[in-house]
């Protein structure tokens, strides 16, 4: 691991500083103003005559800006850590000769800084230039921003009157070594019950809450974990009880994200309820691939589930890849989403890899595979997308991906997820059921955002169900501050 010190006058910017590093270093190990060895970085911010002067160096690279102050805290301090940032970045792009795609943005969601310029008035094309002035975010990643928004335009916003529901089924058959979910292998199943009791329990009290406060239910999202690996009486429970909410929705989708967790009488419990999309996810079509990351079941299985899916009469499949797995190779990549192609999914979602500090992977210490396969892959994923008809509808990026990619979902057009657009672009207010599940509540007058969070232990979850339908009490019947 390499090592930085960072020389700074603004220590509450390290953070911000560090993660610019990592997009040229990878994980790194760093010394605030101390010696450790290594590169060393100094950093200096001042005021004169109603500026802020900003100076990175690393001894043989020298940025300097200066900005307005505007006065407003809020805008200034955002300001601030963009400029420490901007300075970290220039240094280490020439430092290494390496610029990286999204440019010095290490933000989650890019949409959201060409929205913010669409906002002052900008059209497509002023807004698309002004993230590649600012932040050199590469002509190829402002094209796809670009036709995302495009898409995301043509759906209709959710109202204030209006609620996405999610239900988090938080078991697995067994852990993905990529995963960094709060997700319990099934194991014995003792918890699988009592877990389905409470979580029911927590559905009554949200349609008495929905009651109250008057909110309808737009989509309904169903994940974890993986909500197929309950057995098919528990899973009708729950949509039983969930009935009502899935009555009122546009959209239903339910994870069925593990090949070897579906079966017909599962998918008869699905459709039977109304669910309208599934995820038949395949991550790849390797057999050695899947049995490296700890997903029991072959390519062959995830055929088949895809087949039996269409044969019971779901329009809307939806498949998740990853690109960058262990020991996958371009070449092997391709070979997936051909064959992805042949089956024909309404909607993809190209995965980059990432390796999450609580995944198996970084407790195996593996490394992420090389930035320029990774790229290439994310690009023939666009390429097959675009054969296949689909467009790109939204886009999120992770910590620690390899080659600093993205994460982008595709659809034919009128297929995209409404509820994976309301999560990335936080339209959306969501009442959110189940272990670990984050509601959230939009004040659009104040301009803010409120979350209520369930614990995310199962034990704990089933032990205090009671108060985890409080907090979401708490959260949409309290009065706008
Ligand atoms: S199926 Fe999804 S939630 Fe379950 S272990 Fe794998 S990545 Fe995690």
């Amino acid at each position: 691991m390499n090592s930085v010190s960072l020389f700074t006058n603004r220590p509450e910017l390290s953070n911000d500083m560090a993660e610019v590093l990592r997009l040229f270093l990878g994980n790194i190990e760093l010394y605030i103003n101390a010696p450790g060895g290594g590169m060393t970085l100094t950093h200096s911010e001042t005021e004169a005559d109603g500026e802020r002067v900003v100076q990175v160096s690393d001894g043989a690279f020298s940025w300097e800006s200066r900005e307005g102050i505007t006065g407003d805290a809020v805008t200034d301090k955002r300001l601030r850590r963009r400029q420490a940032k901007l300075g970290a970045y220039q240094v280490m792009k020439r430092r290494t000769g390496v610029t990286p795609p999204w440019g010095s943005l290490t933000g989650i969601r890019p949409t959201r800084l060409l929205y913010a310029n669409l906002d002052k008035g900008m059209d497509m094309d002023a807004a698309c230039n002004e993230l590649r002035r600012v932040f050199d975010v590469s002509a190829e990643k402002t094209d796809i921003l670009r036709r995302i928004v495009t898409v995301q335009r043509e759906i209709s916003l959710p109202r204030p009157d209006e609620t996405d529901i999610y239900i988090g089924i938080p078991f697995c058959v067994t852990r993905c070594a990529y995963c960094s979910f709060l997700s319990g292998e099934v194991g014995k199943g003792e918890l699988l019950a009592p877990y389905v009791n409470a979580l029911c329990g927590e559905i009554d009290a949200a349609l008495d809450l929905l009651e109250k406060t008057g909110l309808r239910p737009r989509a309904f999202y169903m994940g974890g974990g993986t909500p197929t690996s309950l057995p098919p009486a528990l899973l009708s429970r729950v949509l039983k009880k969930a009935a009502p909410l899935l009555a009122a929705c546009r959209e239903i989708t339910v994870e069925a994200g593990r090949p070897d967790t579906i079966d017909r009488e599962k998918l008869s419990v699905l459709r039977d309820s109304g669910v309208t999309r599934i995820s038949v996810n395949p991550q790849t079509m390797h057999d050695e691939t899947l049995r490296i990351i700890g997903r029991r079941h072959t390519a062959a299985q995830t055929e088949e589930a895809f087949y039996l899916a269409r044969e019971m009469g779901f329009s809307h499949i939806n498949m998740d890849l990853i690109a960058g797995l262990p020991g996958e190779n371009a070449a092997m990549f391709a070979q997936t989403l051909a064959w992805l192609r042949s089956l024909g999914p309404e909607s993809m979602t190209v995965h980059t890899l990432s390796i999450k500090r609580s995944s198996l992977l970084h407790l195996w210490q593996a490394q992420l595979p090389d930035g320029g396969m990774v790229a290439d892959m994310v690009r023939a994923g666009a390429e097959a997308a675009r054969g296949m008809g689909m467009q790109p509808y939204y886009l999120y990026r992770q910590k620690y991906m390899a080659g600093n990619q993205e994460n982008v979902g595709y659809a034919l057009p009128g297929h995209a997820c409404l509820y994976n657009v309301d999560m990335m672009e936080e339209t959306a207010n969501v009442v959110a059921l189940g272990a670990g599940a984050a509601s959230k509540r939009l004040f659009p007058q104040q301009g803010y955002i409120r979350r209520a969070f369930n614990v995310s232990d199962i034990r704990q979850y089933i032990d205090r169900v009671d108060e985890m339908a409080d907090r979401k009490a708490g959260l949409f019947l309290r009065q706008a501050t």
